[in-house]
């Protein structure tokens, strides 16, 4: 658990959050400025910045972030969806805890970065 890290501070209960699924290794949690109609985040508990950062030891978690996603969307009714990970500030990461976007409920652009 990182101190100044907000996502640190939903895992820890200390920062509310809307919670979708818990379990020993991640959370899911709706994003507090939805940008589609679905939009939740996967995030692991323990805290690793960027996946800029993961080495191959995080690959299984990596994949259950991703399997876990599909359980979500599934147990949501999308039939289609996007799953996305901003990395570093260059690729408009803005919160330095990795996560993954689970965008689901309409058509969505995601722009050029
Ligand atoms: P990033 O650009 O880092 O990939 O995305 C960060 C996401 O976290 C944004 O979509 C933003 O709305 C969301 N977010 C930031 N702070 C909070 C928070 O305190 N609670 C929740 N639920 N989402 C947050
Ligand atoms: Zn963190």
């Amino acid at each position: 658990m990182k101190n100044d890290c907000v996502f640190c501070g939903i895992v820890a209960g200390a920062i509310a959050s809307s919670k979708v699924y818990e379990d020993d290794q991640v959370i899911v949690i709706n994003d507090i400025n939805p940008k589609a109609k679905v939009h939740m985040l996967i995030l692991p508990k323990h805290h690793i910045s960027s996946v800029s950062e993961i080495e191959e030891i995080d690959a299984p978690l990596m994949g259950h972030m991703i399997m876990v996603a599909k359980k979500i969307a599934d147990e949501a009714g999308l039939k289609g969806y996007k799953l996305l990970i901003n990395v570093n500030k260059e690729g408009g990461q803005v919160v330095f805890h990795v996560h993954m976007h689970l965008l689901g409920g309409r058509h969505i652009h995601i722009a050029e970065c």
